[in-house]
């Protein structure tokens, strides 16, 4: 596929890819995809119906049989093969997100990076999916091996936040240990899928191996209901996560579903507040605030808070939004007029229970972009556990100021949120690190580091309402939720 010279400002009605072709949707309906930057329709996106979900699960069944008697070592290959085409493609892969989702540029080339990973990660299946034995396991004479096998179809229903990175932490770890697959996209942010899916095609991937059905709800409950898949990967809000929980465990799947999150970040009084600062900048505002791993509370302890506050409020004013474009621009916009409007209501809120807004976004304008859903940098001051806003995921660029007299006061809070994604301490203490570290029940925990992202050869997940099943996304996690271990008894006479 030739290189894009520049993203293209209208990508048309998506089509689907299923069996190795790309299918119109006879739906029907369609939904607008929308540049959150400049507010521009950019193409439109299809609501498949549950007959054209079904033909997708009947051809990634066909496929599967095949794919699955292909060696190893010749599924790995095609992986390398999609990682150069990847790497081939990676500026257009960024601008795309940046374009559709209202990243930066930057930030969208580290997603993009990121995707790539979890392809080599994958193509490392050979060693990944080995099996073990133990001669005369069973008896004397009698040898006892687990042999590693793929099931068959998996899919996975995925969020609006990272396009790119999120349908990877699952698909290539399902495909390379001999699966076939699904992917339903966000609505929100189809095109970046389409286009990698452009790549995966190019790559050489059998018909049926990978399919891309684009839609709404009645796509992920044919998913989960249908009895030739069998698991589910999602990402996503806590609510839905919760209902495709339940609804694939109803109908017999396997199932991880990730959800949200209201991440702490502890500032304790002798943090190193020159690089403290930046790195947390990184964590609040980066993607807009939309990163299940984003900062949301900021808990100072004892006698940091005005200073670290002081420090703050300069390195926040400093924030320059705009379009991801251009790359002088460290913030873009929220996704959607709907969820800029949740965010400033979170904002009031806060508002009339007390707290101060001492950096306040909700009027932020950016020239030029007038019909983009920007909401500027937003510092919520004296804020008390509790509020809504020390509560409720915002998915915002918002900081709720936190101050607290000691870190137990900061872990008996962070312990009592129903989230449990993400928690980060700054120290320069070796046992405040390790204690928290120990005490903390959140699935990521970062010291001295604001945006706790797994790299792709370790598991990722939350606790508690962040994340429903118990094997993680990535890694060896992955391999073994796309596969099954088969004990094989031999004794010969
Ligand atoms: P969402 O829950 O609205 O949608 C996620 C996906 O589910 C989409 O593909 C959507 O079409 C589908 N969906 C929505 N409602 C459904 C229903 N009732 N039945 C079936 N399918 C349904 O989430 P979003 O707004 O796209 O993403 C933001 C959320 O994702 C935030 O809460 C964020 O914290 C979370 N998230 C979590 C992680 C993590 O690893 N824990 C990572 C990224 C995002």
């Amino acid at each position: 596929m030739a290189l894009l010279t520049e993203v293209k400002k209208d990508w048309g009605t998506l089509k689907n890819y299923v069996n190795g072709e790309w299918i119109d949707s006879d739906s029907g309906k369609v939904i607008d995809i929308e540049n959150p930057s400049t507010g521009a329709t950019v193409g439109k996106v299809p609501m498949s119906t549950r007959e054209e979900t079904k033909a997708a699960i009947d051809a990634a069944h066909e496929a599967w049989w095949a794919w699955r008697e292909t060696p190893p070592i010749t599924r790995a290959r095609l992986m390398f093969k999609l990682k150069e085409l990847m790497e081939q493609h990676f500026e257009d892969v960024a601008r795309i997100m940046v374009q559709e989702q209202g990243k930066t540029i930057d930030e969208a080339r580290g997603e993009t990076r990121r995707t790539i990973e979890n392809v080599e990660v994958a193509a490392g299946v050979p060693s990944l999916m080995m099996g073990y034995n133990l001669e005369d396991g069973a008896a004397q004479g009698i040898d006892e091996d687990a042999v590693i096998s793929p099931l068959g179809v998996f899919a996975a229903i995925c969020p609006f936040n990272f396009p790119a990175m999120i349908p990877y932490w699952f698909w290539p770890y399902a495909v390379a240990s001999g699966n076939t697959y699904i992917l339903k996209p966000s609505s929100q942010v189809p095109i970046t899928q389409n286009y990698l899916t452009k790549l995966v095609e190019e790559a050489g991937f059998p018909p049926g191996v990978l399919n891309l059905v684009n839609g709404s709800h009645e796509v992920s409950d044919t998913l989960m209901e249908h009895p030739k898949v069998k698991g589910i990967s999602f990402v996503g809000s806590t609510p839905v996560a919760k209902y495709i929980y339940k609804h694939s465990a109803e109908n017999g799947k396997r199932v991880q579903a990730q959800g949200g999150a209201k991440n702490s970040l502890v500032v304790m009084p002798d943090a190193v507040l020159d690089r403290t600062v930046p790195n947390m900048l990184a964590s609040y505002y980066g993607c807009a605030g939309q990163r299940c791993l984003a900062g949301s509370n900021l808990i100072a302890v004892g006698d940091i808070a005005d200073p670290l506050l002081k420090r703050w409020m300069e390195a926040s004013k400093k924030m320059k939004m705009g379009y991801g474009m251009d790359e002088s621009v460290n913030m873009g916009p929220v996704i959607s007029a709907k969820a800029k409007k949740k965010v400033l209501e979170l904002i009031d809120s806060a508002e009339k229970e007390g707290a101060k807004i001492i950096l306040d976004g909700r009027n932020a304008k950016v020239p030029g972009y007038e019909n983009g859903h920007f909401v500027g940098p937003t510092v919520i001051d004296q804020v008390t556990p509790d509020m809504r806003v020390a509560k409720e995921e915002i998915f915002g660029p918002v900081v709720q100021y936190m101050r607290m007299n000691s870190m137990d006061e900061a872990l008996d809070f962070i312990d009592s949120s129903p989230f449990g994604n993400a928690a980060s301490i700054y120290t320069s203490s070796g046992k405040s690190a390790r204690e928290f570290r120990y005490r903390c029940q959140c699935g990521n925990i970062g010291i001295n580091v604001g945006i706790v992202a797994a790299m792709a050869y370790f598991p990722f997940a939350g606790y508690k309402d962040s994340f429903f099943g118990d094997l993680h996304g990535q890694g060896q996690d992955a391999i073994k939720f796309f596969t099954d271990r088969k004990v094989v008894i031999t004794r010969w006479f």
